[in-house]
């Protein structure tokens, strides 16, 4: 097999308002956006508070302590990185702050999933910048 013929995971493109997220992953730190003025952490980021409107806010570390929001195991058609590992679970996990991520659980067997789970964040490097932020049992 060539090199070539190997499908590449996508990853997930840094932007100015996400690299705050990513450098955080990379040094093992989960950390979301905490309005300044309600207190109110968010993610996925943005550059105003839903609660309150505010434009301040704050990267601010996490407890990393989730539980399993809902899943679902995706099948084909997918991209080719995907369907190979298929069926790819994705789960949404409710932070203990309130946002909810969609991640990937890691050192659960798809039949263990269930819904309010205890969890931990628990990061994953993909390459020399992109760590990704995952869940295991908490
Ligand atoms: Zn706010």
């Amino acid at each position: 097999m060539t090199s070539d013929m190997i499908a590449e995971r996508p990853l997930p493109e840094i932007t100015e308002l996400t690299e705050p997220f990513w450098t955080a992953a990379k040094a093992r730190r989960l950390e979301v956006q905490r309005c300044d003025d309600c207190g109110t952490y968010r993610f996925p980021p943005e550059y105003g508070c839903a609660a309150c409107s505010s434009t301040a806010y704050t990267w601010t570390e996490v407890s990393g302590r989730a539980e399993l929001y809902t899943w679902t195991a995706v099948h084909p058609p997918l991209l080719p990185y995907f369907a190979e590992r298929a069926p790819w679970p994705l789960a949404v996990v409710q932070l203990e702050e309130g946002p909810r991520l969609t991640t990937n659980l890691t050192g659960v067997d798809l039949d263990e999933y269930e819904i309010g789970m205890a969890l931990q964040a628990d990061f994953e490097d993909l390459d020399d910048e992109i760590t990704l932020v995952v869940f295991r049992r908490g």
